[in-house]
């Protein structure tokens, strides 16, 4: 049997269709195996987000060649779909596939055999408008947890990203087929499906309301399952979801919602489609409506013409949210990006001391987060792993809990009493038995 290794970089998408490309394998007679595991084919998933993750990728290629010269390289994802000609050019690559071939690498792989030079099949931009590749991926060998794609592609123009270029225009499932894949999942035994996309909140943008209605529909199927969105932007996190989150135990009382500057001025040259204080009016109601909520927040630092003032209004707006975590990320300069043109570059070791700070600030929110959910009931999903003794899951509200190990735990969710936590992790007391006396512990 043929082996092959596959490796994602990026989001939480990308992971779901490197998982649809690992089907694809493995009905083709393939057996999946860790790249150190003389692959016959190796193929790479792309992110093309910052300039470290395109550097990355051409490391993992050229670490890959050194260990396995024989293997076939097939490279694809955003990175790929942008600049072929970058991956091409590295000796050793076989097969650069665009984001729409990615669906259909076999078309295009042949036998396998290793080419003299690289073969680059991608489609432009316009064509990609068209397709919308299915794809669910899971933990590798548990049943925990599923990230389901209803959406790819992006409208908006937020004027340092390039994702709208490597993805093509917003377009989703319909809602039948949603609905009939995600009950499929739920079948399978999958506890938690994560629902992800480019820009999830614009699934079906062409109706009203269509994510809230689509969960509506999803809380409704049978099953011993809960639904996490992945990320949200702020302008399309509804007051109808929000209600349904505050009152459906199927949705995670968990939101990632990418604020990127707490400065009106900056969000507005990121050509982002709120202000700041829209930001914090809807966190505030989402606090207000759902008790012990998990936020987290996107942020990026040294966009061109943030200065020092702007900076620290973005910290010292986030320091004043009720947030759970921060994603910090460092402005790079893009190709084809509006960003790129304007002035006011901020010096890249300026840009690294204020991710610097604002990680800081991160930890700070996550321990605050933390100290506020001590002795809280929570119901808790356990994975797989064993690490230690060990046995780890996360709550609804996204708290990450350790456990002494037992077989009974996996993959099951379970009632506990969050009692102390150390760093990212929180110590529990398993409460034996039952939502129902979770359930009247709370409102008593
Ligand atoms: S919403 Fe903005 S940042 Fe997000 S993918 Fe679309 S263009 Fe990029």
């Amino acid at each position: 049997m043929s082996k092959v290794a596959l490796h994602t970089l990026g989001c939480k998408l990308n992971f779901s269709e490197t998982s649809a490309i690992g089907k694809q394998f493995i009905q083709n007679g393939f057996s999946i195996v860790n790249h150190d595991n003389a692959p016959d084919v190796f193929v790479l998933n792309t992110c093309t987000v910052t300039e470290n993750a395109e550097k990355e990728c051409r490391q993992i290629v050229r670490r890959v060649l050194r260990q396995n010269p024989e293997a076939f390289v097939i490279v694809t994802g955003c990175y790929a779909q942008l600049r072929s000609d970058q991956i091409a050019a590295i000796p050793g690559v076989d097969l650069v596939l665009g984001s729409k071939e990615k669906f259909s690498l076999f078309e295009f792989a042949g036998d396998f055999s290793k080419n003299k030079l690289a073969c680059t099949f991608v489609s432009p931009t316009e064509e990609l408008n068209s397709s919308f590749g299915f794809a669910s991926s899971s933990d590798a060998d548990s049943r925990t947890r599923a990230f389901f794609k209803i959406q790819d592609g992006c409208d908006y123009k937020c004027s340092f990203c390039t994702i709208p270029l490597a993805r093509g225009s917003s377009r989703s499932m319909s809602e039948q087929d949603a609905v009939i894949q995600f009950t499929e999942l739920v079948n399978q035994g999958y506890k938690e499906i994560i629902l992800t996309g480019v820009n999830v909140g614009d699934y079906r943008k062409d109706e009203d309301n269509a994510l809230y209605l689509l969960l509506k529909k999803l809380v409704e199927i049978k099953g011993d399952f809960r639904i996490r969105i992945s990320s949200i932007e702020p302008n399309l996190l509804t007051d109808e979801i929000i209600e349904l989150t505050a009152s459906n135990p199927k949705m995670c009382k968990h939101f990632h919602i990418p604020l990127q500057s707490g400065s009106s001025k900056i969000l507005k040259l990121m050509q982002r489609r709120y202000k700041a204080n829209f930001y914090s009016t809807l966190i505030t109601k989402i606090v207000g409506k759902i008790s012990d909520v998990g936020i987290g927040v996107d942020v990026i630092t040294g966009f061109p013409g943030e200065t020092d003032e702007d900076f620290m209004e973005t910290y010292n707006f986030i320091k004043d949210l009720p947030v759970a975590y921060l994603h910090v990320f460092t402005y790079s300069e893009r190709p084809m990006t509006k960003a790129i043109e304007m002035d006011g570059v901020v010096d890249v070791a300026e840009r690294r001391r204020r991710t610097n700070m604002l990680r800081i600030l991160s930890e700070k929110k996550k321990a605050i987060f933390y100290e506020r959910n001590k002795y809280k009931l929570e119901e808790v999903l356990f994975e797989n792993n064993q690490e230690d003794g060990s046995i780890k899951g996360f709550t609804s509200n996204y708290i990450r809990v350790s456990t002494s190990f037992s077989e009974e735990l996996v993959n099951k969710f379970v009632n506990v009493e969050l009692t102390d936590f150390n760093g990212n992790l929180y110590d529990c007391n398993i409460i034996p038995n039952s939502k129902i006396l979770l359930n009247d512990l709370k409102t008593a």
